[in-house]
């Protein structure tokens, strides 16, 4: 730990508040973390962390003596200048971010000249000026507001905060964004008085509204891309893993997100993209691209049905067995993950679906009524039909496929993620296949 800094409030202790109040714990502030999920509070006080997230348990730990967890607002604003904003943002029906819990959070706010809302929630473009309206006409023009969104990743959000690429803050000029950049400052490049890596970028607030909205719909947007990729592979016999490692080596392009698979889930990517794209719609501009990204998207979940088909010559009464549940490896997170929709259509088609997930099960296991959940992944595989890899865990890598050929009853095996090795499949004596590569038997 290191010596005592700047106080602050985190209001939401979600997968991105309890990282955001952890890792400014060990950067040596003592953080007030509020949220109005009681029960969540309680277990956090008994030392428990309700979200599986790897380095987070020990990080809460370890700044045990810094860290409150409450239900109450007041010590955060007795206590801190800066309150940090990380309370979801869903989706609602329309596609745009469902702003209430944000709106709850700045209704709270007291009439101050000393405090600010530094909002690491993802909101659309233009919730920084309309806070800043509506804070004027309550007569809280005092309060300041400071955008600073969240670029973590689940499953190494511990790493990511403690080491961002950038780090993006949004102000008035004001102290209270000269406040945010000290509190990252040790994070921050030698430039910026750090010892890195993170780059600041400092800029106006709806700028850096849109940075985060940006970043996530072009990601989205290469996995689109590369999944159509995958799509023409199959139909002209190249190989999707082939082309990704050559496209990749051009620096302009890069090798990451270029690994095609069932498609993009999760509780940002989804959710962002189609954000943006009512944002643009909202004020006028149709953002074609994103309607393109979203469509492919949702078409790739369901090419593994059509993949089961040719190999099982349909799919009433075949048992499926799905490996991993969760949006991506190393989390628990099962918002919009591509499962959700996999076992959907499996059991709409008469199939009987069975799933091991290393973590996920309990979260998971309301939102699949009728799949069997397996203790294993070759309890899973036990009598099945055709296995198909959703989630490349690691322990999924690390399988046996001769034991895993052996436990089930038919042979095929679809790699929605590209994970495995096929020609030990094929040796095992599986009939392979993954997304953008020739099948194999
Ligand atoms: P989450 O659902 O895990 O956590 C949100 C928390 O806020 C919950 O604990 C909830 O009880 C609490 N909350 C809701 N209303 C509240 C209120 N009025 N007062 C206090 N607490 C309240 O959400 P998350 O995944 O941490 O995401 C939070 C925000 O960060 C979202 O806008 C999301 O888009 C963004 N974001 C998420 C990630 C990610 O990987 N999860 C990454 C970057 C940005």
């Amino acid at each position: 730990m290191s010596a005592a800094r700047e106080p602050i409030g985190v209001i939401g202790t979600g997968y991105v508040g309890l990282v955001t109040a952890a890792g400014f714990a060990e950067l040596g502030s003592d953080v007030v973390c509020v949220d109005i999920d009681a029960e969540k509070v309680a277990r956090l006080n008994r030392g428990e962390i309700p979200i599986y997230e790897p380095g987070l348990a020990e990080l809460v730990a370890k700044n045990r003596e810094r860290l409150t967890f409450t239900t109450d607002i007041a010590p955060a604003l007795e206590r801190a200048r800066l309150l940090f904003v990380a309370v979801g943002t869903p989706p609602t029906y329309s596609g745009d971010a469902d702003l209430s819990a944000v709106n709850a959070v700045v209704g709270a706010m007291p009439a101050s000249d000393r405090h600010a809302l530094v909002m690491k929630s993802t909101v659309p473009v233009g919730t920084g000026a309309n806070t800043k309206r509506l804070f004027a006409e309550q007569g809280k023009s005092g309060f300041r507001y400071v955008s600073c969104p969240e670029f973590l990743k689940e499953g190494t959000a511990v790493a990511d905060f403690l080491a961002p690429d950038r780090v993006v803050v949004g102000d008035d000029g004001d102290w209270a964004g000269d406040a945010v950049v000290d509190l990252y400052r040790p994070l921050l490049v030698p430039d910026e008085g750090g010892n890195g890596p993170g780059q600041l970028v400092r800029t106006d607030i709806a700028s850096a509204e849109m940075v985060k909205l940006a970043s996530n719909a072009f990601l989205a947007t290469k996995i689109s891309f590369i999944n159509e990729i995958a799509n023409v592979c199959e139909e002209t016999g190249a190989d999707v893993v082939e082309v990704a490692r050559g496209m990749g080596l051009d620096e302009r392009i890069g090798p990451k997100f270029l690994n095609a698979g069932i498609g993009f889930g999760g509780s940002c990517f989804p959710k962002d993209v189609t954000a943006l794209k009512q944002l643009a719609g909202n004020s006028g501009y149709h953002f074609q691209l994103l309607n393109s990204v979203i469509e492919v998207n949702e078409l790739q979940k369901r090419r593994v049905i059509g993949k089961l088909e040719k190999h099982l010559g349909g799919l009433v009464g075949k048992r499926i067995a799905l490996l991993g549940l969760a949006f991506k490896p190393n989390t628990d997170d099962m918002r919009e993950a591509s499962s959700l929709v996999l076992a959907a259509r499996l059991q709409a088609a008469g199939a009987d679906v069975v799933a091991h997930d290393p973590i996920s099960g309990e979260v998971a296991k309301p939102m699949l009524r009728g799949v069997e959940l397996a203790p294993d992944a070759l309890s899973a595989a036990h009598g099945a039909d055709a296995v198909v890899l959703v989630t490349e865990w690691q322990e999924f890598r690390d399988l046996d496929l001769a034991d895993l050929r052996a436990a089930m009853r038919g042979d095929v095996l679809i790699d929605g993620r590209n994970a495995l090795d096929g020609e030990a499949a094929v040796a095992a004596g599986l009939r392979y296949e993954g997304i953008g590569r020739t099948a194999r038997s």
